[in-house]
């Protein structure tokens, strides 16, 4: 039997605590079991592993991944009806569910939560982005150790940013420093309408899976820097979009073996990490700051 089906809806819930969602946190609630079942499948097995989700809520992704057979799960909720009204789900739970009150951005999951680590998140959409850097920061500190996926939850426009490949629109500094250090999966699309308040825009889940090695061996600070200035005027010739970087344009664009006419969007991940990896040996060589 389903230890969970003994909980209050999550509209009780919601109405007990008094959960009215609060804007600056980014609160759009998922109430439809089926939806966050799927989000939890998604994820992959889970029975080996410590599950992180950043924002409970009211707690329906949570006893998802709880049904799914999560070894155990740690929620970090910032806000603290949302922590009371997750009480109940405790009690149930016992050990397998750990509740955090704080700051997601503020956490370190690689000190808090022991490997192996997956992430699972409805993100709050106004600081999805900075967290999902700080945990590619830490797939580059730490390897492929740091977790095993991040399947999360953002604004449609965020996802496919991520997901972009070459020649897209979307395709920018947030597709090159994912898809250089983890492999990108686009799993399904969310309207409006899936939550509680509805977003004004779409959803979509995406599970990143952290490679056993970045696609190319290169600094993550050199590969920030270029690509910066490569996409900041993303119109712009590379031979102009790189002007001002310390190393000269057509120097660089010459020992990197790409023609300075083209745009940084027409080129794939692993020759933009190579254009970086060319720059960092001529900025250091020269002794300018890379
Ligand atoms: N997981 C729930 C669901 O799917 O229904 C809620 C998702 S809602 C989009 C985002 C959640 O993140 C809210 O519960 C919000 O309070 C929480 N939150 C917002 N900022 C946060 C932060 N910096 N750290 C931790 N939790 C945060």
């Amino acid at each position: 039997m389903n230890p969970f089906s003994a909980l209050p809806s999550l509209e009780t819930v919601i109405a007990a605590h008094q959960l009215s969602a609060r804007k600056n946190l980014g609160q759009h609630f998922l109430l439809d079991e089926r939806v966050t079942d799927n989000v939890a499948r998604y994820a992959g097995e889970l029975s080996h592993c410590n599950v992180i989700e950043i924002g409970p809520g009211p707690g329906g992704l949570t006893r998802s991944l709880l049904k799914a057979g999560a070894k155990k799960l740690f929620v970090i909720e910032k806000d603290e009806r949302c922590v009371a009204a997750l009480a109940r789900l405790k009690e149930i739970a016992g050990d397998r569910l750990e509740i955090i009150s704080g700051d997601g951005l503020e956490i370190n999951l690689i000190e808090t939560v022991p490997a192996p680590r997956k992430i699972v998140a409805n993100l709050p959409y106004n600081v999805g982005t900075a967290m999902l850097l700080a945990w590619l920061h830490a797939v580059y500190t730490h390897g492929a150790a740091a977790f095993e996926s991040m399947t999360l939850m953002f604004q449609k426009e965020v996802a496919e940013r991520i997901i972009a490949e070459p020649g897209c629109k979307d395709f920018g500094r947030l597709s090159v420093l994912a898809q250089w250090l983890c492999e990108c999966h686009y799993n399904f699309e969310l309207p409006p309408e899936a939550f509680l308040p509805p977003p004004k825009v779409s959803s979509a889940v995406i599970t990143l899976i952290p490679r056993a090695k970045p696609l190319v061996d290169v600094s993550k600070d050199a590969l920030e820097k270029v690509m910066a200035k490569a996409f900041g005027q993303r119109r712009k010739m590379l031979r102009q979009a790189l002007k001002g970087l310390p190393v000269p344009a057509d120097v660089l664009l010459e020992k990197a073996g790409i023609e300075g006419s083209l745009r940084a969007e027409q080129l794939d991940v692993v020759t933009l990490c190579n254009l970086a990896k060319v720059y960092h040996k001529l900025a250091t060589n020269s002794g300018k700051p890379s």
